[in-house]
């Protein structure tokens, strides 16, 4: 399964999350001393809304907890990072859709690269949620060492990537600076909109526009591509070709190089913006 949809997860996928939840407590179960079991539960499984209460009720288990989320990423331990990581499939990071964030394990043991672990409400200050499943969001080493650190999230400040869909909150823009928009990045820069203060927050703690400016070459190819594939191009092509593409959304995607479908943006990075400018453009 895939988790494509992370940017805003469906009914399905949120259900696939859980049984991938249930599992990690099962590995984790036993592993800190100290804790009953029914109450371990309630701390690894907490839902976003809940971790920051349960961290206020249990908070004299703080002790028990420190130190254990280092074995948790030590590469020799039987159950880890990677293996949560592996069930989790999520292709790139939920925070920027930037960089990728695939898991590599060759051969069952050969453990070669996976995503960092950031942890939303940050260890220094909810020690007993190091290992909370929701409160551990898989992502890139940019969005959770060089930029995010030990910032404080909640969900009140910021887009939770397990219960808030930032993909609908916030739209790609492209803003025009002068003629030249045709042939130069110059010419035009890439915006980030948005009404929601929370996603506001996540465009800024992870500095997305200042960042987006790096992919404007993208952008002036997908303004290229509008000039060279008109609409009635498009539909000669479908025509043309219609053993070659599965339906029409297959040829936009060969024609943008990026996935143009809600359910598919964290399967390729930089999937939002190509979709958002392509929409934009109404190449799509
Ligand atoms: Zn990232």
């Amino acid at each position: 399964m895939t988790l494509s949809r992370i940017l805003g997860i469906t009914e399905a996928q949120y259900r696939k999350l859980e049984e991938i939840a249930n599992k990690h407590f099962k590995n984790i179960k036993g592993k800190i001393d100290g804790v009953q079991e029914n109450i371990l539960k309630e701390i690894i499984l907490a839902k976003p809304n809940e971790l920051e209460g349960i961290s206020e009720t249990y908070k004299g288990l703080a002790e028990q907890f420190k130190n254990k989320y280092k074995n948790f990423t030590n590469k020799k331990k039987e159950y880890d990072a990677y293996e949560l990581a592996e069930s989790l499939n999520i292709n790139t990071c939920p925070y920027c859709n930037i960089n990728s964030t695939y898991t590599v394990i060759k051969n069952k043991d050969e453990k070669i690269t996976r995503p960092e672990f950031d942890h939303f409400y940050d260890k220094a200050t909810y020690p007993i949620l190091s290992l909370s499943f929701y409160n551990l969001i898989p992502s890139c080493h940019t969005c959770n060492s060089s930029l995010k650190s030990s910032k404080k999230f909640s969900i009140k400040t910021h887009l939770h990537p397990y219960s808030d869909n930032f993909n609908d909150k916030v739209k790609f823009h492209l803003h025009i600076n002068d003629s030249r928009f045709f042939y130069n990045e110059k010419g035009f820069k890439i915006a980030l909109k948005t009404e929601d203060v929370r996603a506001k927050n996540n465009i800024d703690s992870f500095k997305l526009e200042t960042l987006y400016q790096n992919h404007k070459d993208i952008v002036l190819e997908l303004i290229q591509k509008r000039e060279i594939y008109p609409d009635s191009y498009i539909d000669e092509l479908a025509h043309n070709y219609s053993g070659l593409f599965k339906n029409r959304e297959d040829l936009l995607r060969l024609i943008t190089s990026g996935y143009v479908e809600d359910k598919d943006l964290n399967k390729r990075p930089l999937s939002k913006l190509i979709k958002d400018i392509s929409e934009e453009l109404e190449l799509i």
